[in-house]
């Protein structure tokens, strides 16, 4: 795309400002013209998010930018994935810090439409259905939230043709469905997922966590703190990662708890009491009016 102006790990990166495109037309314009330069199809990478970047968002950008040609991050707060009384206005909304974070990890483009460019008709009334999971945890909280969230990565992949689309481990529910997606409905690119970002102390990082006051920060680290507990006794089965994990959690009364689960990773269901090998605790709560999910891999011998 533009001319390189630096290399980072063996690849050749563009450490300029990328290029903002807010048209479906004018990013496949843009995919096509670089494809024609470069005489063969580049590689393309799309790494889905919704704004206000952090550390773990970039983290999956470099992630990116290691496997592919052309980068191209999107920007979008999907209203199809909010619930009526959720956060949707107030979803914090920062294109210019954004843009700029991109820019010192070497993005290409940024595709940042509107909710009228991507729904021009109103939501629309075509939806990519999750199925059982997707009612289940987060899903039992916001009702509708994963057949809206599949439904715009499936738009997104439509309209940017990635070879490869980047998701973070923070929303394991969500790798689990687009995995799904991606299989049942025979999408050709690939996923890939990168580990969770967190801040000294534990807390994952969090495009909300910006909502939190102080005291509310480190009682929601109570969460991460549960989960590394949970994991350390996780040899004694799944009851004694549950009671490690609660006795933490429970014991702050800024965090209330939404659910604490322990799931099968090949189905996302819960595990049997006496399940053996490789699960994921998954843990959601409030803190104050700021909804947080966290978690992590256990090995229950
Ligand atoms: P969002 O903007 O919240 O929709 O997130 C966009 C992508 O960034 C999703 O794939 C998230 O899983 C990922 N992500 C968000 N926070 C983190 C984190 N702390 N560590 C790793 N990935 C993250």
């Amino acid at each position: 795309m533009n001319e390189p102006t630096a290399t980072h790990g063996g690849r050749v990166n563009v450490l300029t400002t990328p290029e903002v495109i807010d048209t479906i037309a004018g990013l496949r314009a843009r995919l096509a013209e670089t494809g024609e330069r470069a005489g063969e199809r580049p590689r393309v990478v799309l790494v889905p998010t919704m704004g206000a970047l952090h550390a773990g968002h970039l983290a999956l950008v470099r992630r990116a930018r290691e496997l592919g040609d052309i980068v191209v991050v999107s920007i979008f707060v999907n209203p199809l994935q909010f619930g009526a009384g959720e956060d949707l206005a107030s979803y914090p909304r920062t294109l210019g810090a954004d843009v700029a974070a991109l820019g010192a990890v070497g993005v290409d483009l940024v595709f940042a439409p509107t909710g009228q460019v991507m729904y021009p008709h109103g939501p629309s009334s075509t939806r990519v259905t999750a199925g059982p999971v997707g009612t289940l945890y987060e899903g039992a909280a916001r009702p509708g939230h994963f057949d809206g969230m599949l439904t715009v990565v499936c738009k997104l992949m439509n309209i940017v043709g990635p070879d490869v689309v980047v998701f973070g481990e923070k929303d394991a529910q969500q790798v689990f469905l687009v995995e799904a997606m991606l299989e049942d409905l025979d999408f050709r690119p690939v996923i890939e997922v990168v580990p969770i970002v967190r801040e000294q102390g534990g807390l994952a990082l969090s495009s909300r966590n910006r909502n939190l006051a102080e005291e509310q920060r480190a009682a929601a680290r109570a969460l991460s703190a549960g989960l590394a507990a949970a994991a350390s006794v996780a040899g004694r089965g799944t009851a004694a990662a549950l009671q490690a994990a609660h006795a933490l959690i429970d014991a702050q009364p800024l965090v209330k708890l939404d659910y604490l689960v322990v799931v099968d990773p090949q189905t996302f269901l819960p595990v049997a009491a006496d399940h053996h090998g490789p699960a994921r605790m998954l843990v959601a709560a409030l803190v104050g009016s700021t909804r947080l999910i966290d978690n992590a891999a256990l090995d229950l011998n």
